[in-house]
């Protein structure tokens, strides 16, 4: 089986065959710049120490400082903190956004530490990272199983080292602590943007549309719960736990009310509860795969990646898809999605929403100077709507699909900036 970092970079090779670039410009997308292990030494409650690993790793610079964001999650590997941050390089591009990517993470279930060892952990991987972060050189922000509320812890961990307030190091800090208006639900907003744009070339109207949503954290509960006031029907939703169906609509809200009334887990961040526990004798009880293949117009996929792969690639039936989580459909499923004429908004385009506030929040921190809400809504979609324009535009002119077009529109931004700072032409005599 491929890895996930080499299955993402397979992407590139159908990219590679529209667009005539520079082979320094291949070889240097193909690796990162630099990926460090750390070892997160943590006194716990009961007085062990317990030895975290953890990761950042900076995938390339050339467009400016480093970006993205710090997953905490059993399953975090440097391979997949690797492709996360290839990705995170190729959006920034996408949607202009004077970033380059990286990713950071940290193996753990974080569900299983009290709150203040959670404190203790997130300081501590600050303290490892410290060096290589910093407002013009890296900065990170929150991902799977991070929240503002860690992020506020990261950036005074990291204003303490340096003795100074640095808040512009990271991004999605609580609003008290110099965050930015709309950060919180900017992922799904961006992707509704998306959809809502494409949905226009298409001539379709939220109201007649049926969607289902599989995952139900950040990105996906904000999706859904603008997607509902807009008009869309929400049929089905799951979490890590399960998935629940209704023909008549589910009301994101109530759901989220119920997991947000049941945070007995350790570090109270944490929902313990599931949107499954709906009981309600009209919604239907069904696990993720099955939600997967469910019979609705269009499937958002908002939990993590490989779920959409040569196994179920097949049985999906959503004609749409709209990808909300980084990598959630694999490059074989890419291609017999294709075949059977789904059409997929990727990943790089669709949830760009949440880096790009993340922009405005380091542009405001920057600055000094704080934005009201609607700037930020303003500012989002004009970005969305127009780099989603853009790239609809030239898959019609390439004949390609939405993600290869969305690959060649950041790949040539790159390039043009790794041209520009000129090096590789200088043992041709150019
Ligand atoms: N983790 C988010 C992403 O994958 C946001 C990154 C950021 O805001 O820097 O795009």
């Amino acid at each position: 089986m491929l890895s996930i970092f080499d299955d993402a970079q397979t992407r590139l090779t159908s990219v590679f065959q529209h667009i005539d670039l520079d082979n320094d410009v291949r070889e240097r997308l193909r690796r990162p710049s630099l990926a460090l292990t750390v070892s997160i030494p943590v006194r716990m409650d009961d007085g062990r120490l317990q030895v975290f690993t953890g990761y950042r790793v900076q995938f390339d610079d050339t467009r400016g400082p480093t970006k993205g964001g710090i997953r905490y999650h059993p399953h975090v590997s440097l391979d997949e903190v690797t492709s996360l941050s290839f990705w995170m390089t190729i959006k920034c591009a996408i949607v202009g956004l004077p970033f380059g990517g990286a990713k950071g993470g940290i193996t753990v279930d974080p569900r299983e530490l009290s709150r203040l060892e959670l404190e203790r952990l997130s300081r501590g991987y600050i303290r490892a990272i410290a060096d290589v972060i910093g407002k013009n050189r890296d900065i990170p922000a929150p991902d799977v199983y991070t929240n503002a509320t860690i992020m506020g812890w990261m950036a005074d961990e990291y204003s303490q080292i340096q003795r100074q307030q640095v808040p512009a190091v990271i991004t999605g800090k609580p609003l008290h602590l110099n965050g930015s208006r709309g950060r919180e639900a900017a992922t799904g907003q961006g992707a509704l943007f998306t959809l809502e744009q494409w949905l226009k070339t298409q001539n379709k109207a939220p109201e007649s549309l049926k969607l289902a949503v599989q995952g139900f954290g950040n990105a996906g509960y904000h999706f859904a719960r603008l997607a509902k006031e807009m008009g869309f029907q929400i049929v089905g939703v799951s979490d890590s736990k399960g998935a629940l169906f209704c023909e008549e609509g589910l009301d994101p809200d109530t759901l989220m009310e119920h997991k947000r009334t049941h945070r007995e887990l350790k570090g109270e961040i944490y929902c313990a509860a599931s949107v499954c526990e709906q009981t309600q004798k009209h919604y239907q009880q069904m696990t993720n795969a099955e939600l997967l293949e469910a019979d609705v117009d269009i499937l958002v996929l908002a939990a993590l990646e490989n779920q959409i792969t040569s196994d179920n690639a097949a049985n999906i039936k959503a004609p749409l898809i709209l990808e909300i989580a980084n990598g959630p459909v694999s490059s074989a499923a890419d291609k017999i999605l294709e075949q059977r004429g789904i059409t997929v908004l990727p990943d790089v385009l669709a949830n760009a929403g949440g880096v790009t506030v993340s922009y405005f929040e380091w542009v405001q921190n920057r600055n000094g100077f704080y934005w009201e809400e609607q700037e930020v809504q303003e500012r989002l979609e004009r970005i969305m709507k127009k780099e989603a324009t853009a790239i609809f535009d030239l898959a019609t002119e390439r004949q390609s699909s939405l993600r290869t077009a969305a690959y060649l529109q950041g790949v040539q931004r790159i390039s043009g900036a790794m041209v520009e700072k000129g090096t590789q032409d200088y043992f041709n005599n150019k």
